[in-house]
């Protein structure tokens, strides 16, 4: 048995993982795999619905907002937004947290003035700045919600007086927020929501239409919204796995549920980290990430032992990124508690040892 702390692509349900093998194999008694119908089928027509459907009923999306289930991942929408959103000669405003955030921010410079509002760079972004202003008069202002790298969250989202964009791909799904706060949030599925290939979009729609130049169709929001995210076609079989997933959210008791199972897991895991004396948290302890949990070692040349350790707990992609070192637990929806309680267990092992 593996317990899978990847930071993405990462785990997933096992609802989701045997639906998918049956519908890769005969999907819906067809006698054909999910792999080989049209796009535009019945049967398809119906899990691009019912994923659209699920997604507004989990996060109560109302009326006036668009769903759109694209590709190209979170990385294409850093590109999309500012095409969509930034009129030439006006200004954005980013909060840049990390890596994520700075390579969005880099993005917009293609397509007018951004205005960093505050970074975390200075502290190696351990910490989420929360002494800014945005300016009224930017086009829109521009967070990641969860800094996926460096294991710090935003645990309450800025007011703002322009439209505000949110990069969630590695917290969408993790815990209740008010859709209508926002202007645009965009999410590559492969962290918390489905697999890699698809991406997706929730846009207000009275923001579009706003800038003058011309965009291709493939990354106009308001042609891939009038093609109903078929404008192509579309990555079927990842919207499928999506849809899965939050199906078996929806019955396991949905987003409140949900949050409080993430926030249970988190909880044990940070408390460990905190007793043991031979491990820390990296992240400042009021921005720390209820879905990765970054940490080290006191003495980092013990970090290989106790990968090895946990490799043989059937523990894996507890490696931190490699901008960062040391340790990352990545605790995304689909992990269980049992195997935080495992990885929890093992650092308790692993400190006996070394007496
Ligand atoms: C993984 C990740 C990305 C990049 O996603 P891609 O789908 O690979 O482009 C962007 N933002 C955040 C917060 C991420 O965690």
């Amino acid at each position: 048995m593996k317990h899978n702390f990847g930071a993405g692509p990462g785990i997933l349900p096992q609802y989701a993982l045997e639906e998918a093998s049956k519908g890769v194999l005969n999907f819906n008694g067809s006698g054909l795999s999910i792999l080989e119908i049209s796009h535009r089928s019945a049967d398809f027509e119906a899990v691009l619905k019912k994923a659209i459907d699920l997604v507004k009923e989990l996060l109560h999306v109302p009326d006036g907002y668009s769903i759109l289930f694209l590709q190209g991942g979170a990385s294409m929408q850093f590109g999309m937004v500012p095409f969509n959103l930034l009129e030439e000669g006006h200004t954005a405003s980013y909060l840049d947290t990390g890596v994520w955030s700075s390579k969005a921010l880099k993005e917009a410079k293609i397509f007018g003035n951004v205005e960093v509002v505050a970074s975390g760079k200075a502290v190696n972004y351990t910490t989420i700045p929360t002494d800014y202003t945005v300016s009224p008069n930017a086009d829109y202002f521009h967070i990641t919600s969860n800094n996926t790298i460096y294991g710090t969250q935003l645990s309450a989202f800025p007011k703002s007086p322009v439209p505000l964009v949110a990069d969630m791909s590695s917290d969408i799904f993790s815990r209740v927020f008010n859709i209508e706060d926002f202007g645009l949030i965009y999410a590559g599925a492969q962290k918390n929501m489905g697999p890699a290939g698809a991406t997706l979009v929730i846009v207000k729609d009275e923001i579009l239409g706003k800038v003058n130049r011309k965009i291709p169709s493939m990354l106009n929001y308001q042609a891939l919204i009038e093609g109903g995210s078929m404008y192509n076609t579309p990555p079927v079989f990842a919207i499928y796995v999506c849809m899965l997933t939050l199906e078996w959210l929806k019955n396991l008791g949905g987003v409140p549920e949900i949050e409080i199972r993430n926030k249970d897991k988190a909880d044990l895991l940070y408390k460990e980290i905190d007793r043991n004396p031979l491990f820390k948290g990296t992240a400042n302890a009021a921005d720390r990430s209820k879905m990765n949990v970054c940490f080290v070692m006191e003495d980092p040349t013990m970090e290989s032992a106790f990968l090895a350790l946990a490799k043989n707990k059937g523990l894996v992609g507890l490696k931190g990124h490699r901008s960062v070192g040391g340790f990352r637990a990545s605790i995304y929806n689909a992990l269980p508690i049992s195997s935080v309680e495992i990885l929890v267990e093992t650092m308790q092992e692993f400190e006996k040892s070394h007496d």
